[in-house]
Formats: C-alpha cells, structure tokens, sequence
C-alpha cells in the first residue's frame, strides 16, 4: 500500500540540526525537517500526499482532477503541479472571489496551468460535487482530491514520511523528544500518529493548530481521530486510538486562519535571521512561533531534542507582504 505512489518530488528531504538556534536557546538540540524542499514547484507537504492521490488516479485511468482550498492554497499550487507532471487537467475550487490582481500561490497555480473556479466564502470544498457533476457531464473522468489532500490516502504520504524519518533518525543515531508541525486539515497529523505507531518511533508529536474552525459538523481533532481509526484498520496497527490521540495545540490560533499578526512575523524572522531558512506567514510561521513559545516559556524540560517539521509556503509571504514589511 504504501509503495503505490508516484515519484513527484526530492525524498528524504533533508534533516538538519538548527546549529545557531541550538546556541541561542542553549537548554535544547533543535532540529529541522526541510519539507519545503521537497521539490515540485517550491515544495511543501503536499506532494507526499499527492504521490498517492496521482498514483491511484493514473492507475484508475482518470484524466480530470478537482481540488479545493483558500485562494493562498498551498495544496492547490501542489496539486496544478503535480497534474501538469502527470499530464491530467487540473480543476481547482477555491475561496473569495476574483481578484484584479494574481499573486502567491494563486499566481502560481495560474501559471502552472490550472483551471480557476471562484466560490465565494465557501474555501473547504463545499462545491467539489456539483463541479465534478458538470465535468463530468462533459465526459471527464473526474477524481476528487479532497480539501487539504487528507483522507486516508493523503495521510499515507505522512505514514511514509515516518518512515523516512526514522531511517535519518537511525544513521545519524539520534532521538527527537518532539515533533512541532502545522496542523490545519489533519492528513499531515493522522499520517505522523500513524506512521510513529506503525514504525515504533518514539517521540511526542505537537500538532499546532492554524484554523480554530473545523468542518461543517466536526472539530479538526474528531477528523483526525476518524482517519486514525480508519488508518488502524487498514495499516494493521495493533491500538485503539481515542481522542487524545487526535488533539492539538491551541492558543496561537485565535486570530483565525490567514490573519497574519506579529507572532507569526516575528517566527518569520527569527529562523530567517538565524538559519538562512524561510517559513510561511499562515502554517509554519504560526507553528514555529507556537515551538518558539514552548521553548521561551519553558514547557519543554530542558535537555530535549526538538524537531520542527518545515512543511513549506514559500509563496505565501509575497501575498502578505503588507504584513511582513517593516
Ligand atoms: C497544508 C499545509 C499544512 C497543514 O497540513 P494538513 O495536512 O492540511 O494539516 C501545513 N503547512 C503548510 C505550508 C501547508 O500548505
């Protein structure tokens, strides 16, 4: 199962001890997973997710892919990518309306040939049906990736990824006490649980979250939980997972999805400055920032290796470059 993906980007990323980080904040070893080199069209989580979705997609002989997201979708931008490589078309749902001007990602997704459909305040994929039944009315064969790529499938990548980790982890002879990641539609955080209980990887995952709104009937940790449970199944994992299994870390949410503060600007800057490396102002800015707490206000004992998964959104920072100025 896990072998039935499609080769669409740079695998292992990288592994890398934050050296000048690790001497600022002397109590703690930090380490970075470089996801935003993951390759395909400027990186970033979604193509581990993606190398599932294309490979099930190309080997059922569909040709036609929708997707759905916020107009700043990462996802959305992996996804053109990835058809345009595979050679499906490619159909994206996203939020707001129309803009005069294209920039970011959205800018990107453009040129990387997708199809744009605007859905007004609906940016979770609440159109897909009623598009796919268009398509296919015109003789696509549609398949339908879901919001954020995280259903099971999705989750794989980051069950794979576990994997990945663990064989850096075993050469380079090293423990992470903690995992920080961004966790916003849930596939990155079902596959990490999964992959660490599959692969007996022992380390405390801390998923913080980016959108405090879940779905329509169910919080993002009941999501996860659902796709743990689905994942217990299917991958044979001897557990019963329960909703602690599921939850994540909020508190640096609370300004709601995209509004970009001077928390996340600050974090920006922080790794910037220091490691030469850069985050994204609406994911992985918010969780560096949400580690930088833990590690500043001393949740964390002292003497911990920390891992910071970086899951990409370079392109986001020139939409918010008002935000991000001086
Ligand atoms: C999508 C995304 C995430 C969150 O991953 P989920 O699997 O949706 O929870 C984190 N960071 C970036 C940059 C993303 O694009």
């Amino acid at each position: 199962m896990l072998a039935n993906k499609y080769p669409l980007g740079y695998f292992p990323t990288p592994l890398e001890k934050m050296s000048n980080l690790s001497k600022k904040y002397q109590d703690y070893q930090l380490f970075i997973k470089r996801d935003d080199n993951s390759g395909l069209a400027s990186g970033g989580n979604k193509v581990r997710k993606l190398q599932y979705f294309i490979y099930e997609a190309l080997n059922k002989a569909y040709d036609t892919i929708i997707t759905a997201g916020a107009q700043q979708s990462n996802h959305c931008r992996q996804t053109a990518a990835a058809c345009a490589r595979a050679g499906l078309a490619c159909y994206l749902l996203l939020g707001g309306e129309k803009p005069k001007i294209f920039n970011g990602n959205l800018l990107l997704s453009h040129l990387l040939g997708a199809n744009i459909y605007f859905n007004g305040e609906n940016r979770k994929g609440e159109g897909i049906e009623s598009l796919k039944f268009k398509l296919e009315a015109e003789g696509k064969k549609v398949y339908v990736v879901p919001y954020g790529g995280s259903n099971l499938l999705g989750a794989y990548g980051f069950v794979d990824a576990v994997k990945e980790l663990k064989e850096q982890l075993t050469e380079m002879n090293l423990k992470m006490d903690y995992i920080f990641f961004a966790s916003s539609s849930g596939g990155t955080q079902a596959g990490l649980r999964l992959g660490i209980d599959l692969f007996e990887v022992d380390t405390k995952l801390m998923p913080i979250s980016i959108d405090k709104i879940g779905y329509e009937y169910k919080t993002l940790a009941e999501a996860v939980l659902e796709l743990l449970k689905e994942g217990q199944k299917s991958l044979r994992i001897k557990k019963t997972y329960s909703i602690d299994d599921a939850r994540l870390i909020h508190g640096y949410d609370s300004k709601g999805y995209g509004v970009v503060t001077s928390n996340e600007k600050s974090a920006i800057k922080e790794l910037a400055e220091n490691e030469g490396i850069l985050l994204d102002p609406v994911y992985s800015g918010r969780a560096f920032y949400g580690m930088l707490d833990h590690i500043k206000s001393q949740k964390i004992e002292k003497g911990a290796n920390i891992l910071f998964w970086h899951t990409g959104g370079l392109p986001a920072n020139f939409y918010y470059s008002e935000e991000l100025m001086p």
